[in-house]
């Protein structure tokens, strides 16, 4: 899939839409998801045009997968999460329902969590 510069997190990039940021740096920009679904829910994405986690792994320079990876991680610690737990995830392409096409990780927190995922089974 080709990247889309209009989605909507490539137009935050910009500076066209307002985000409510949290961190940043040469490689990502971390800000508060509009529709949280924990008590903290954070979305980091990287700086690049990247479609999603498969582009930006196969894509993306050692340097840059290294950046936004420590970009993830030093959000959380601002925000405190490591001390009592928190999840990240990139939802990726159809089957995992991703709806921005702008590689993206969530991290959740705040409180506990429940299971990883409902069990789903087999078409
Ligand atoms: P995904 O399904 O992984 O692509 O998730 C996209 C996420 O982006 C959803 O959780 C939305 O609530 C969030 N989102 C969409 N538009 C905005 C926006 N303008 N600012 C912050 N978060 C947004």
């Amino acid at each position: 899939m080709a990247y889309d510069r209009d989605n909507i997190f490539a137009r935050i990039l910009r500076g066209e839409i307002p985000c409510k940021r949290v961190y940043e740096d040469d490689y990502a920009l971390a800000f508060h998801d509009i529709n949280p679904l924990a008590p903290v829910h954070i979305l980091v994405i990287p700086k690049g045009e990247y479609v999603s986690m498969d582009d930006f792994t196969s894509k993306a320079s050692i340097e840059a997968i290294a950046g936004f990876f420590r970009a993830v991680g030093e959000t959380a610690r601002q925000l405190g999460l490591p001390r009592d737990g928190y999840r990240f995830l990139a939802n990726t392409g159809a089957h995992g329902h991703q709806e921005v096409p702008h590689f993206h990780v969530h991290i959740f927190g705040g409180a506990p969590l429940g299971r990883m995922l409902s069990k789903i089974e087999t078409p």
